[in-house]
């Protein structure tokens, strides 16, 4: 469904500006707002079928059998407008963006950020003879797509459950080091994140929370067995004592050839729900930005919901393994997991999206709504001094009159 002009945008954009703070948040409001506004219809977001992205005004090419998108698509299609043609060079990276959403590919060929935060592309980008980079099908539909637009996901569904799995435990310790011990970190993080998580109102489930031993295949089963849930995996990760930071992992999404996982229908899902967290991560903790990554390890090969493996931190390191060992960072892990979670389920319940179709035939409300700080100042008064903190994109979308946002009760109370 498409929503043309100001109302019905502006309304998207104060739905999430009210949603959420977080960065991912605003961006992905900002890209679906370009994406109402484009012609094409989107491109099927569901990576395991062969997507089809080919029609209309993509152009798929191939290099080496693997198919790509030339970055040139991607801007129009997203409205990725202000900057110079083929993106901006800076410093080997190609970044384009408008104004309030970024996205800077490279300076390594399989890195891309997206409002600064890093993903791991399956394919590395290629740039063709005329200098146009290429990005892969696949990373478009299993990365891009679903991070900046996450309400067009195929299989969304009201988040009910969040089922916890603290990693190890038992006979298995996971990482030892001087400064932490893994399956000791991740039950004591789990059962914060967990009381956290019910005081919100989630039902909140855990594959082990006794430091016992489970084999993988029980963790996979317990996920499984849980009504309209994700699955959070949390480990701490080990290296040289120089390595650092939070990583979040979702299933390697499947490309030519591959096999089917149970997991894959959820790539596009879990590939939302890791920017979520792994973007909570570090803005509240100030841990490295290790990127969102993937992989093909249980549990999350055959998990059959939105699943992640967070790897908290670097046990191996002295000042992060001694700082996951603390209670009070285990506690700001806890609440950065919590509200990654929190924004995951506001752009994955259905009535997110309902609310912004119906969006145009709702009459402003008597009473003058409260918003949180929207980016685009309130009227554009008639006066030269607005270009200050509205530049681009209050121009775009003067035309029509911007009245009182229309949002509805529901959506600006905070979730349960
Ligand atoms: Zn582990």
């Amino acid at each position: 469904m498409r929503i043309r002009r100001a109302g019905g945008s502006s309304l998207v954009l104060s739905v999430w500006v009210a949603a959420a703070s977080c960065a991912w948040a605003n961006a992905a409001n900002e890209a679906a707002n370009a994406a109402e506004q484009a012609s094409p219809p989107p491109p099927a977001v569901n990576a395991a079928d062969a997507p089809v992205a080919g029609a209309g005004n993509w152009h798929v090419r191939e290099v080496d059998g693997v198919e790509y998108l030339p970055l040139e698509d991607l801007r129009s299609f997203y409205k990725l407008m202000s900057l110079q043609p083929k993106g901006r060079r800076v410093a080997g990276q190609r970044i384009v963006g408008n104004g309030e959403l970024e996205l800077r590919f490279g300076p390594e060929p399989r890195e891309l950020r997206i409002q600064n935060m890093l993903f791991l592309l399956t394919h590395p980008v290629q740039e063709d003879a005329s200098g146009d980079l290429l990005v892969s099908k696949l990373d478009v539909l299993s990365v891009i797509e679903p991070v900046l637009r996450p309400t067009y996901i195929a299989n969304r569904s009201a988040l009910r459950t969040v089922v916890i799995d603290p990693g190890h435990g038992g006979h298995d310790v996971g990482t030892v080091s001087p400064f932490a011990r893994e399956a000791d970190v991740t039950l004591l993080v789990a059962k914060k994140l967990g009381a956290e998580l019910t005081k919100r109102g989630y039902e909140v489930s855990y594959t082990q929370n006794q430091n016992q031993y489970l084999s993988p295949q029980a963790r996979v089963d317990k996920a499984n067995a849980a009504p309209a849930a994700i699955l959070l995996s949390l480990h701490l990760n080990s290296g040289r004592s120089d390595m650092k930071g939070v990583q979040t992992y979702t299933i390697a999404p499947a490309d030519k050839g591959d096999k089917i996982l149970p997991g894959h229908p959820y790539v596009p899902a879990s590939t939302a729900l890791a920017m979520a967290l792994q973007s909570s991560l570090v803005q509240h903790t100030e841990a490295e930005d290790g990127g969102c990554r993937r992989a093909r390890y249980s549990p999350l090969n055959s998990v059959t919901c939105p699943a992640v493996t967070v790897e908290m931190g670097f046990a191996t390191h002295p000042e992060e393994g001694a700082r996951l060992s603390s209670d009070e960072y285990q506690m700001k892990l806890a609440d950065a997991l919590a509200d990654g979670v929190d924004a995951f389920a506001r752009v994955m319940n259905p009535a997110t999206v309902l609310q912004v179709q119906k969006a145009p035939e709702v009459e402003p409300p008597a009473e003058p709504v409260k918003v949180a700080p929207a980016p685009a100042k309130k009227e554009a008064a008639p006066r030269p001094v607005r270009q200050k903190t509205a530049p681009k994109r209050a121009r775009r979308a003067k035309a029509p009159v911007r009245r009182a946002k229309p949002v509805n009760r529901s959506n600006k109370r905070r979730r349960r």
